[in-house]
């Protein structure tokens, strides 16, 4: 049986339908950059997360490097975030020219630890980007208190968590401005790049709305040096007949994952995800942990069963970050999961019957290849 990491085309034919009528009505206006379709779709994004306002821009780098920008970081500030996240979250704060500064994360959940959060706090600190990653969020109350207290931004990068609660508030509005993607493969993907801030502050709507198109506030008199950062119409139609499609999308990953877990709970050596009591985890990955990763996913692959690493370098360990200076051993909870982490497929149109495939080669693999 063939399990891929990921079937975008099971969904695609799910909703063919309509997503060919939603580009035909792009089409049809000429609509392309920006115009109506985006804007219906940020009214939409912002009423799915809680937020008043919602900006459109052209992918979720875009996203986190322009509420960035907006909120006016930039040379010589300092930026908190994980080294466990995408690179992109580190890149966007230093193309700002900011420095990305890591706290280490928690063992259970993946994410940012708040107990290390003020010892990485000094006067040129200000902002703290928190990942939810995989799909649960981090435990925002402490960072937010602790943000509170020292007078610095909180920028949630929620690009693998459209959908998530935290303490039943949506992903996204718990900080300043909540960063998401919709790179194909996200729980809400376009068929493209694509990406959004969304905020409850108004200023900063309008700042970013202005950054993402050349720094104009009205067609060719730029107050602001910006760059374009639009969301294309396409996109905008396509996600809006998406995000319809969310929150049982959303349940069908949290059905599967709970199947999972009760599958590989009884196989020794396998560390299946935690879930925090807090929330509500959208498992944009289902993640395992294993002694010997490489050879679960080499074992995994000759029954045509395909895995993923998110990530197997932490952000400090990576070439494009050696002039921080920081070796191994600087952050040794995201380090040794970078080692031990494999995501098994996830996706809302997996089957219980391939979910039973996996959990069965995992044991399998653990008891012959001996990768526990
Ligand atoms: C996908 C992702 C990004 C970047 O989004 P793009 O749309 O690919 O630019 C940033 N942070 C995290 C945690 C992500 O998963």
């Amino acid at each position: 049986m063939k399990v891929p990491f990921l079937d975008l085309r099971a969904q695609y034919e799910s909703i063919k339908q309509e997503v060919w009528q939603a580009i035909q009505a792009v089409l049809d206006s000429t609509a392309f950059a920006g115009g109506p379709f985006v804007e219906r779709f940020e009214q939409q994004f912002a009423a799915f997360c809680g937020c008043k306002y919602a900006v459109g821009v052209g992918n979720g780098t875009d996203a986190l490097w322009l509420a960035m920008l907006g909120l006016g970081i930039g040379p010589g500030d300092e930026v908190i975030t994980v080294p466990n996240s995408f690179i992109a979250t580190a890149e966007a704060i230093s193309l700002t020219g900011a420095r990305p500064v890591f706290v280490d994360v928690q063992e259970d959940t993946f994410n940012m630890d708040p107990q290390l959060l003020e010892a990485a706090i000094n006067d040129k600190t200000r902002a703290i980007i928190p990942v939810h990653l995989y799909g649960q969020c981090a435990d925002m109350d402490p960072i937010l208190e602790i943000a509170r207290r020292h007078d610095l931004y909180v920028i949630e990068d929620a690009c693998q968590a459209h959908g998530a609660t935290y303490k039943g508030r949506p992903a996204g509005s718990m900080g300043i401005a909540g960063c998401f993607s919709f790179y194909p493969g996200k729980n809400l993907g376009a068929y493209g790049e694509a990406g959004a801030v969304v905020t409850n502050d108004a200023d900063l709507a309008a700042r970013i709305r202005m950054l993402r198109d050349h720094g104009q506030r009205q067609k060719y008199y730029h107050a602001v040096i910006g760059w374009n950062a639009r969301m294309d119409g396409i996109q905008g139609a396509i996600l809006s007949v998406k995000l319809r499609h969310v929150p049982q999308w959303n349940q069908a990953r949290r059905r599967h994952a709970r199947l999972y877990s009760q599958l590989l709970s009884g196989i020794e050596g396998v560390v299946t995800p935690t879930e925090a009591d807090y929330g509500e985890h959208v498992y944009h990955i289902y993640c395992v942990q294993i002694r010997d990763r490489d050879g679960l996913i080499r074992a995994l692959a000759a029954r045509d069963i395909h895995c993923g690493i998110h990530y197997p370098v932490p952000i400090h360990l990576q070439d494009a970050y050696k002039e921080l200076g920081l070796g191994p051993g600087r952050f040794v909870v995201a380090e040794r999961l970078a080692s031990r982490i494999v995501s098994l497929p996830m996706y809302a149109e997996l089957t219980e019957k391939q979910i039973q495939y996996v959990a069965e080669q995992v044991r399998i693999a653990v008891e012959e290849a001996q990768v526990a």
